[in-house]
């Protein structure tokens, strides 16, 4: 009964997080509504994210041209203030306050049992290596900024452990973040106060 083309359509897209199978046909739907040349814009809007690859210094997003990341590239950014970030998300949340001009890792997802998987600890090297090649030993201060739960209050833990020579402070959000509360959905007053209140 569905066309074939929104049947694929539903298929890719509702593999997609917050999209299911209803918000996937609506969408499928509203696009047969566009003009050629708007679904060919969406078309390379979603063609153009395969030109992406992460940057080697932060694992945010560069573009393939680049050996950087532009927050990594950007020289009026200070080195030696690192925020560590789960997700690109909370990275943008945090860009998006204006407050620091630290440069950032993103460590990918928690585990719900708090510990440091393979991956995570690869990219913790990676910065670890930095600070002692490039960045004179120590950084000025290393802002964990890991959503306020039990896992991720685990593996801040792990993490200030294994910074403690290599930042002259190591700090948390402050607690104006509410407990369970997540980066990427706090308003952005609730976020400012919790950079402010860092500790
Ligand atoms: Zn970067």
């Amino acid at each position: 009964m569905i066309p074939e083309p929104i049947r694929k359509f539903i298929e890719s897209f509702s593999r997609l997080p917050s999209i299911g199978p209803r918000l996937a046909s609506r969408l499928a739907f509203s696009l047969t509504l566009l003009d050629k040349q708007e679904l060919e814009k969406i078309k390379q809007a979603i063609w153009g994210i395969q030109s992406l690859e992460r940057c080697p210094n932060c694992f945010f997003f560069r573009q393939k041209s680049k050996k950087l990341c532009d927050i990594c590239a950007n020289p009026s950014r200070n080195p030696k203030i690192v925020a560590i970030v789960e997700n690109e998300t909370d990275l943008l949340a945090l860009e998006q306050i204006n407050r620091l001009n630290s440069h950032y890792l993103i460590l990918g997802e928690i585990t719900k049992d708090g510990l440091i998987q393979a991956e995570q600890k690869f990219r913790l090297q990676g910065l670890k290596n930095r600070i002692k090649k490039d960045l004179g030993g120590q950084l000025e201060e290393l802002i964990i900024a890991l959503n306020p739960n039990t896992f991720a209050d685990l593996t801040s833990e792990i993490i200030s452990q294994e910074f403690k020579t290599l930042a002259k402070t190591i700090t948390r959000l402050g607690r104006g973040m509410p407990t369970g509360g997540e980066i990427e959905f706090a308003d952005k007053e609730t976020l400012i106060q919790a950079l402010e209140r860092r500790h």
